[in-house]
């Protein structure tokens, strides 16, 4: 494998960009214009400077990442790709779409793969060109850091693609795990409902902002809370994810806490829009509630 596309350059696809490249494969990055590839490659430079900064990495090796790194315009910039990895907005119809645009240009042998944190990969893969080469594949946030990626086949998937993008996951160093189809597949199946149970607590008025945090942080020794977890994951994404969970399983359980949704409508997504539960324009957080 030597040419890895990634579609959307957010922060998790800026990730794999990052990861990738630091790995040795050359790039090429798309979004939905050729402006904000250019930008997401700006961040991964600004987040390889500070490693270099911190003395995590030499600066020849973030100049060599970088000189890996292509924004090209759109999903049909990427026929030379072997792996091309969609990491776009949560929303099916643009993955679809997305997967439509690069399906017109993929080579007959690449592989398809996708980051969604929720969305079924069996009915996903219908709008693949070929459901045997398309496979999920859930990186964490932020991917630089986190050990960790959910490898999740269709039921069409086959065994080759499985152990193609197994061996791809681990040259990034990051260790894998292997999830049947079900919504939210193991980690989000989990954490999603406590982080929706966070918002109802607050929305019900148990807690404040800091202390649902730092309750869940001291009393289950995570390394943050769920409220600081939801805002850095962005609350559009928990959203997405709990209403697929919820309409996967037809299970109220996993009914979406209404203060969730209210801060969604509100474009309160977060660390990405620079407000969620807690507002970070200023020097520190400071609780929006
Ligand atoms: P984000 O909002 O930071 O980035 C999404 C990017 O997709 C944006 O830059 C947007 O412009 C781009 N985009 C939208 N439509 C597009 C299109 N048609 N073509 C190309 N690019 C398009 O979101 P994110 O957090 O990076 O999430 C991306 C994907 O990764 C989602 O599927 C999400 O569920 C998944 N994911 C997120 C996390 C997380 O913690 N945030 C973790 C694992 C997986």
């Amino acid at each position: 494998m030597n040419i890895v596309g990634v579609i959307g350059a957010g922060q998790m696809g800026a990730g794999i960009a990052q990861v990738s490249a630091q790995a040795g494969y050359r790039v090429l990055l798309s979004d939905v214009s050729l402006d904000r590839a250019r930008a997401g490659l700006a961040g991964i430079a600004k987040q390889l400077d500070r490693a270099v900064t911190k003395e995590k990495i030499a600066a020849a090796d973030r100049d060599a990442a970088l000189a890996l790194i292509e924004p090209v315009e759109g999903a049909s910039a990427m026929g030379d790709c072997d792996l091309v990895i969609e990491a776009a907005t949560e929303r099916e119809e643009i993955k679809r779409a997305i997967f439509g645009d690069v399906g017109a240009v993929l080579r007959p042998d690449a592989i398809l793969a996708t980051n969604t944190s929720s969305i079924p990969i069996t009915r996903l893969a219908q709008a693949a060109p070929d459901p045997a080469r398309f496979v999920g594949v859930h990186f964490f946030n932020p991917v630089p850091v986190m050990g960790l990626i959910e490898l999740i086949r269709g039921l069409a998937t086959s065994d080759a693609t499985v152990a193609t993008v197994e061996d791809f996951a681990r040259t990034l160093g990051k260790q894998v795990v292997r999830a049947n189809d079900a919504p939210g597949f193991i980690v989000n199946r989990v954490l999603m409902p406590m982080l929706n149970e966070a918002c109802f607590a607050l929305g019900e008025g148990v807690a404040t902002i800091p202390d649902i945090d730092l309750g869940c942080q001291l009393g289950l020794n995570h390394p943050m809370g769920p409220l600081t977890l939801a805002d850095f994951i962005g609350l559009d994404t928990c959203l997405e994810i709990t209403r697929v969970l919820h309409e996967g399983t037809g299970d109220p359980k996993f009914r979406p806490a209404p203060l969730l949704v209210k801060y969604v409508e509100a474009g309160w997504l977060g660390r990405k829009t620079g407000r969620g539960f807690y507002d970070y324009r200023g020097d520190a957080p400071v609780p929006t509630r």
